[in-house]
């Protein structure tokens, strides 16, 4: 069912609910599906609660909060992409400045702060004392400091990495996904994520990546992806949803038909953690669905003639 004449809506995954409110007002104030998705996503940002995203996301192995954010708009195909960006706290405002600025799609690391800087973004610090905290516990074993020496990091890591196969927990995901429907038609779709909590620094997971956990074509709809990001990656997941759209599948079968290609991996992950794969998606008329495989994940969304935010179970579909 197409969404009634000039009303916009925001869907996002279940840690988006901090920022539906604020992309609802965006649209309702005249912003764009851009400006909407931009907005909802900075709420997330900020929000040192959230352990996956932006300021209060858990360090990479080193110690640093590493952020990658991604913006793609569905009616130009244009997109913008940081990734490993330290010390910013807005990277997905540093994403749209890539997409509108720079003939690129794609900035990372060094380069993506330069840039960041020179467009007049502030720094600050965005490792919260409870993130350190974390970081001590598991990289240091409880020791009040330690060394973050490449080499030593490296022998960390290689544990951390074994322990990963045992025991991944609750701090170790974490992504925000909103997609925004303008009164236009428009679509935009913006992801941000301090990535996989203790990663080498330098890695990037699918949220940088236009088609991994990133994908908006007006034409067809949208999809963004939460949880292993080398999963999305290697099944082109955000896109492959967009994809069986537009080749006349449902929403719903759209969604179940990537959950599906994620089958064919073989990945040591993959049975480890019941919320290992999450998409968030919409289709061209502005209906909203969610995809994933644990039953108990959710999804948010809320049009402009609502109130407040509507909170709804995902497809269940178990690899
Ligand atoms: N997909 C993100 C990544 O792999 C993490 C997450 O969604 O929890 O970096």
């Amino acid at each position: 069912m197409a969404l009634p004449e000039g009303i916009g809506i925001v869907v996002g995954s279940a840690n988006a609910r901090v920022g539906l409110e604020a992309g609802v007002e965006t649209l309702k104030a005249g912003g764009s599906a851009i400006d909407a998705a931009i907005e909802a996503v900075k709420c997330v940002e900020d929000n040192v609660e959230d352990r996956g995203v932006g300021t209060g996301g858990i360090p990479n192995v080193i110690g640093q909060v590493e952020l990658d954010a991604t913006i793609m708009d569905g009616r130009t195909l244009a997109a913008g992409s940081v990734g490993a960006v330290k010390e910013y706290p807005h990277p997905i405002e540093i994403a749209r400045k890539v997409m509108e600025l720079t003939p690129h799609v794609m900035l990372v690391g060094e380069g993506a702060e330069l840039f960041a800087k020179h467009h007049g973004f502030e720094t600050a610090n965005l490792l919260t004392e409870d993130a350190e905290a974390s970081w001590r516990e598991r990289i240091q074993g409880g020791a009040s400091n330690g060394s973050s020496v490449y080499e030593d990091s490296y022998q960390l890591y290689m544990q951390v990495v074994d322990d990963w196969t045992k025991k991944l927990h609750e701090e170790i995901f974490g992504t925000t996904n909103v997609i925004v429907r303008d009164a236009q038609g428009d679509i935009a779709c913006a992801v941000s994520t301090s990535g996989w909590g203790f990663k080498w620094p330098g890695r990037l997971g699918d949220s940088p990546i236009i088609g991994a956990g990133n994908y908006a074509d007006n034409r067809f709809g949208s999809a963004a992806c939460t949880g292993r990001g080398e999963m999305a990656i290697r099944c082109t997941t955000a896109a492959s949803v967009v994809m069986y759209m537009r080749h006349g599948k449902s929403l719903a079968e759209a969604l179940e038909a990537a959950m599906v290609d994620l089958r064919h991996l073989d990945d040591p992950f993959a049975g480890e953690r019941s919320n290992v794969m999450n998409i968030v998606a919409m289709d061209r008329e502005g209906n909203v669905n969610a995809a994933s495989t644990s039953e108990e994940s959710t999804f948010v969304f809320q049009r402009t003639d609502m109130s407040s935010y509507e909170e709804q179970a995902r497809l269940t579909v178990p690899l």
